[in-house]
């Protein structure tokens, strides 16, 4: 911070101003183009959004498409639920603003660290170990089934899939695809446009989901590393307290080790396995990533361009060999 500063300083500054943005222009017209290894492996790099205005910005920075859509800003700050047709008009937003583009929609993760003003969660001693994400929607039909239609309706010719956060359990799956039938007949029974087809996949951000990671495989399309949860969980490490920063690492061998065996076990079950947890985003643990086999990556759209580039720099041998 300069408080005063001179016109030699003034001048010098101006001039690292204009080189910072011809740099940054120059990495994101490259970020339009694909992440591919020195040996030709093309790795799919998406944006996480949190709303519609974040696609063109998404889009600026190269974004492939939308790996996790956040819904909870529908919910939060406001003091009744979305209605469906609301929902409805702002996934179908996003979908256009995308085009042909994938568009990962994430049904709603609240509790923990995000509380819903109009729904009285009750006092919780561990809000992170509670009645969070899933485990929440699954015993509050009257707002899981609302979401559920608007996502399907807005799917309807356009490149969407679903996506659940917090699954734990094969039960919690299971109950999810009940719901989403019951959803899909209530829909096709009014005659309401929908799309019957739509891939549904999980996100991996609970340990036990890790370790049953091959069970689960069997269940969906897709999985996502939320290395966010999971690198708190796994270390017993709350996400938000600086006191444990320390611990609550993703690179740490024991997440990267769930994370290995998440990846193989999507591979060997024949689904695809992307990351959007922060981890994703970050450009020096990106060979390690693709060594470790990910499929896709999403990440908050000022990352793409570093990250596209790193991709860029490395064959899969080496990536292999550093993730090993
Ligand atoms: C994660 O847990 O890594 C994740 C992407 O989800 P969120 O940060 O929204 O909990
Ligand atoms: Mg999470």
């Amino acid at each position: 911070l300069w408080l005063h500063p001179g016109e030699a300083e003034l001048v010098n500054l101006r001039d690292q101003q204009t080189q910072w943005q011809r740099a940054q222009e120059k990495a994101r017209l490259e970020s339009k183009q694909p992440a591919v290894t020195l040996d030709s492996r093309a790795i799919e790099v998406a944006a996480n959004i949190g709303g519609p205005l974040d696609v063109p910005v998404a889009l600026e920075f190269g974004a492939e498409g939308v790996g996790l859509f956040r819904t909870e800003f529908l919910f939060l700050d406001r003091e009744t639920a979305p209605s469906e047709e609301e929902q409805y008009q702002a996934y179908r937003q996003v979908a256009d603003g995308l085009g042909d583009l994938p568009l990962i929609i994430r049904t709603l993760d609240v509790g923990g660290d995000k509380p819903l003003p109009y729904l009285d969660l009750g006092h919780e001693e561990n809000p992170f170990l509670g009645w969070r994400g899933i485990r929440f929607c699954l015993g509050h039909p009257e707002i899981f089934k609302p979401q559920l239609r608007a996502i399907l309706r807005a799917g309807d010719g356009r490149n969407v899939k679903i996506m659940f956060p917090m699954i734990g359990t094969i039960d919690e799956i299971r109950m999810v695809k009940d719901i989403l039938v019951e959803v899909k007949n209530v829909l096709a029974k009014g005659r309401i446009p929908f799309d019957d087809d739509m891939p549904v996949g999980i996100m991996i951000e609970v340990p036990s989901a890790a370790a049953i990671a091959d069970i689960l495989a069997a269940e969906v399309d897709f999985f996502s590393i939320g290395t966010n949860d999971l690198t708190q969980y796994t270390m017993a490490a709350d996400r938000g307290n600086s006191n444990v920063a320390g611990l609550a690492q993703a690179l740490s061998p024991a997440v990267l080790r769930l994370v290995s065996q998440t990846v193989n076990a999507g591979h060997d079950a024949g689904i695809w396995v992307g990351m959007c947890g922060e981890l994703a985003g970050n450009e020096v643990a990106t060979p390690l990533l693709v060594g470790l086999g990910l499929d896709e990556l999403s990440m908050s759209a000022p990352s793409i361009p570093a990250v596209k580039e790193a991709i860029r720099n490395v064959t899969m041998a080496e990536a292999r060999q550093l993730a090993e």
